[in-house]
């Protein structure tokens, strides 16, 4: 089992299911990850809470909404004005591109509708491969904060990478399995909220044991578990 493989095997057993992504629907998929840019779960769950009483929780509907009355409605996930135009904007796109035909979208190629996604207004990487992943079932690796934050305390790679290079790395070390995709991203979110938080909590995390620092087994020795426990003092 690689590294990758055995921190997900960690995660899984001490978390369990995560049940991502919350929403009911494609469409609210879609509307949440673009809604989550740059702020916490509970502010988008209150602007999906507006959208839904004004029965606007829907790709057409937003589409044919004037921008000003999209932007008080999602106020509480912040950064209203220019989110109600990238809202606008992939609302438009699923609907005049592909008249929110998903079953048609599930089955394009992925890298040919990843990259079309990347074009439209602002939907960047993480935006289009949560929009992959939860809303059309499509297997990437979607990279956060947390996944870099935690891979690179962990040595698993170095800093400054490219989005797409983590991306590779994760998704060429795991079995392409949409359900263990969904799974990984989500309990690396669990883990940088409680444990890896930019002040870490080591003492009580489940990875603070020298198997899950990037080291091949056989030649794993109380040095390098030392060098990996300084790196991660280093960043504290
Ligand atoms: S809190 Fe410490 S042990 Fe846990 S993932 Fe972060 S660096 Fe690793």
């Amino acid at each position: 089992m690689n590294i990758v493989t055995k921190i997900y095997s960690r995660l899984y057993h001490v978390f369990g299911p995560q049940h991502w992504w919350p929403g009911e629907t494609v469409e609210e998929i879609v509307i949440g990850a673009v809604l989550t840019q740059n702020t916490n779960w509970q502010n988008v769950e209150s602007a999906i809470r507006n959208l839904k009483k004004d029965r606007l929780l829907s790709l057409e509907r937003i589409a044919r909404t004037p921008l000003d009355q999209i932007a008080i409605l999602i106020r509480p996930s912040g950064y209203y004005h220019i989110k109600a135009k990238r809202l606008k904007a992939v609302s438009e796109y699923f609907m005049h591109r592909w008249g929110c035909d998903f079953p048609t979208l599930a089955s394009l190629p992925l890298e040919d509708l990843r990259h079309e996604l990347l074009t439209v207004y602002g939907v960047g990487f993480e935006t289009a491969d949560s929009i992959l992943l939860y809303a059309l079932n499509r297997p990437v690796f979607v990279v956060d904060a947390y996944t870099r934050r935690i891979g690179l305390r962990h040595g698993l790679f170095k800093n400054n990478l490219e989005y797409d290079t983590v991306r590779a790395f994760f998704e060429s070390s795991l079995p392409v399995s949409i359900p263990l995709l969904n799974e990984y991203h989500a309990l690396l979110v669990r883990l940088g909220k409680e444990f890896c938080r930019p002040l870490p909590r080591c003492d009580s995390c489940p990875l603070n044991m020298p198997e899950y620092y990037d080291a091949p087994a056989r030649t794993f020795s109380k040095k390098i578990k030392n060098r990996n426990m300084n790196r991660i003092h280093k960043i504290k």
